[in-house]
């Protein structure tokens, strides 16, 4: 697989867009890989010869059927599915003791050539995000500019600083990953309970109250929560 596919520069995920700047990241690594393997990778026997033994994750194979490209997701599949017949169900290996088909199919089951990208790719931006901080004193002021830091994210960045940042750049960049997540949070259940409070006769039935900056609040609560549904982290 072509290595560019998972550089992203940093300065173009933090400059543009709101929300969680690692949701962000994220995203758009997925989508480019998603667009990989339905475009260039067709043409790259050695991405098919490792969807055909991953095979994808339920997120990640409605992804790419949300996508145009749907005669490049059949042949994909149509090997994938060649396989499956091969390796899960292939002679010997059920009957009796069908351990070793079993085995085959969970990990058939459990694979995902997207997630397995992203994952890689994902470790290298991380690596490069600390690099930059550490050297560019610009950046630290746009990364304290970002909408807030998703808890899930909260947890990647605060568990892998450390290996990446010597004492004092990790004391400032540790206080502001607290203050991008805790002070979201603190916003997120003003307004959370605002929300609940909107259900209250005595407020709903108040014309002057406004409400209309809590009515996401919910939306919002998730995507703090579950880094924008994320599956794996
Ligand atoms: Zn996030
Ligand atoms: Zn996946």
């Amino acid at each position: 697989m072509r290595e560019d596919i998972c550089t992203i520069p940093i300065s173009e995920v933090f400059e543009n867009g709101d929300g969680c700047p690692i949701c962000r990241m994220r995203k758009m690594l997925e989508d480019r890989i998603v667009d990989y393997i339905l475009g260039a990778a067709m043409m790259e026997p050695d991405v098919r010869i490792e969807t055909n033994r991953l095979g994808f994750c339920s997120n990640h194979l409605q992804q790419m059927m949300s996508r145009r490209n749907r005669l490049q997701l059949g042949l994909i599949l149509e090997t994938h599915l060649k396989e499956i017949e091969n390796e899960v169900f292939k002679k010997g290996v059920f009957g009796l003791n069908n351990k070793k088909s079993a085995y085959s199919a969970a990990r058939t089951v459990e694979s995902c050539f997207v997630c397995d990208k992203v994952d890689f790719g994902m470790k290298s931006l991380i690596k490069t995000l600390f690099i930059t901080y550490n050297n560019q004193l610009d950046f630290r002021e746009t990364f304290r500019k970002q909408e807030f830091l998703c808890l899930p994210h909260y947890k990647l960045l605060c568990e892998s600083a450390k290996e990446h940042l010597s004492k004092k750049p990790l004391s400032d960049f540790n206080e502001d990953i607290l203050n991008l997540s805790k002070g979201y949070l603190q916003s997120l259940y003003n307004d959370v309970h605002k929300f609940t409070k909107m259900f209250d006769y005595r407020n709903s039935s108040d014309e002057n109250a406004d409400f209309s900056s809590v009515k996401n609040s919910i939306e919002r609560a998730y995507d703090y929560l579950c880094a924008k549904g994320e599956e794996t982290l």
